[in-house]
């Protein structure tokens, strides 16, 4: 007897009509009828069943911070900075602890169970980077937290900025950040590509940069990010978050970069909702679209994973902890509609990312951590339209959030009394 069988699932990779059945908190079996039972038992009822979401971008120190001290009236990138630098003085590690505790309440809800967080060291107290340390404690019985040391005022523009990221690093937090576009010059942007790898290589860490946030055709730091990966051996370990320049840059060089960011297997993380939210604000018209070159890195083998980045903060106003709202602005803006796109992006929301963060015992074969989300969708490719209700999120093989499904009452003489809008509207290809 199994701990708990989930019947009649669809997967991501297409297969239908399947049992997952889970034991001791591991997948112990993926196949058509099961013949054994189970202490717990779910029908999926046709609907798909995959590995939770996986956030590589985010910022849990400003989240669900939206209106303190003001709102960013300007909506640009740069107010955003100032903003948060006007809050984080200000504010305590218990609002902190709180506003993320909060956030991961309704992340669990959303079926997102993995989430790399930036934490802001610029300021030399490190309230920041304590407060996340403590969260990252507190919610690992349902979420893996990784956190990287971001400076986000500049590792060689802010005073003490330094100093303060290797006393983050020696307190526990897991990965080397960085802003290269945000330092005074292109020079001490290199620099500091340059002594952030050196840094991650000494210490054995990974690497996650913010890297050329920009509308600037010219910001070219992922080529010298690239290049310190090799020269240091951090293949694989590296990853260019945003990467929006490349959107703007000239065709013939990027011909040459991406082949190189290829070499170096860097992990591409844009983020689709703050990328075109953000991007081309000092465009008049045309306006550019500012998300980097997706299908062209994707084509060349590079591992590409979305970030949702912010929520309800100085940068941001919307989001609500939706990896499927990343995927489907996604789909959008990289102008990716077709059947295989679409199995890419939902791709780049859970597998891709689950790689990004390196996790261990992440996927649907035997073996595997029992980590599971049934949503109210056919198909993964119904889920990037509808964004479906999370029916039920399953940590380890425990339920850990249930939501009812979204069924709509008509009143309507003649017309159906009821309609699930995940599965009585399932295309035809
Ligand atoms: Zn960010």
């Amino acid at each position: 007897m199994f701990d708990l069988i989930i019947r009649d699932a669809n997967l991501p990779d297409g297969r239908t009509s399947i049992d997952i059945a889970v034991e001791k908190g591991k997948i112990a079996a993926v196949q058509r009828k099961i013949e054994a039972t189970a202490k717990e038992e779910i029908d999926a009822t046709g609907r798909l069943v995959t590995p939770p979401f996986v956030d590589p971008h985010f910022h849990m120190d400003a989240t669900l911070s939206l209106g303190l001290p003001r709102m960013n009236v300007s909506g640009t990138l740069l107010e955003g900075i100032a903003l948060w630098g006007e809050l984080r003085p200000i504010v305590t590690r218990q609002e902190l602890v709180d506003r993320a505790l909060r956030y991961c309440d309704l992340a669990v809800t959303q079926g997102l169970l993995f989430i790399r967080s930036h934490v802001d060291t610029s300021d030399p107290r490190l309230v920041t980077a304590e407060a996340m340390i403590e969260v990252r404690e507190k919610v690992a019985p349902y979420i893996d937290l990784q956190l990287v040391a971001f400076p986000q005022d500049g590792y060689y523009r802010s005073p003490g900025a330094i100093d303060a990221l290797n006393r983050a690093l020696d307190m526990g937090v897991d990965i080397v950040g960085g802003i290269p576009h945000f330092e005074r010059t292109m020079g001490e942007g290199t620099a500091s590509v340059e002594a952030l790898c050196r840094i991650a290589a000494d210490r054995g860490l990974p690497v996650d940069m913010h890297c050329d946030e920009t509308d600037d055709p010219l910001s070219r730091h992922i080529e010298t990010l690239a290049a310190e990966t090799i020269r240091f051996g951090l293949q694989g370990r590296v990853a260019g978050s945003h990467l929006t320049s490349m959107h703007s840059m000239d065709n013939y060089y990027v011909s040459k970069l991406i082949p190189l960011m290829a070499e170096a297997r860097i992990n591409v993380i844009p983020n689709p909702l703050i990328n075109i939210m953000l991007q081309g604000r000092h465009d008049t018209y045309p306006k550019r679209r500012g998300m980097t070159r997706v299908r062209e890195l994707m084509d060349a083998g590079l591992n590409v994973s979305f970030g949702h980045d912010c929520v309800m903060d100085p940068w941001y106003s919307m989001g609500s902890g939706d990896m499927l709202e990343v995927g489907h602005m996604a789909v959008h803006v990289a102008q990716m509609a077709g059947i295989e796109d679409k199995k890419k992006i939902f791709g780049a929301l859970t597998v891709n990312s689950a790689k990004t963060m390196g996790l261990e015992g992440y996927g649907l074969e035997k073996g595997c951590n029992a980590d599971l989300v049934i949503l109210q969708a056919a198909d993964t490719l119904e889920a990037l339209r509808l964004k479906p209700t999370r029916l039920a999120v399953i940590r380890r093989g425990k339920v850990i959030a249930r939501s009812a499904p979204r069924i709509g009452t008509l009143f309507l003489e003649g017309r159906p009394a009821s309609i699930d809008s995940g599965l009585d509207y399932i295309p035809h290809y």
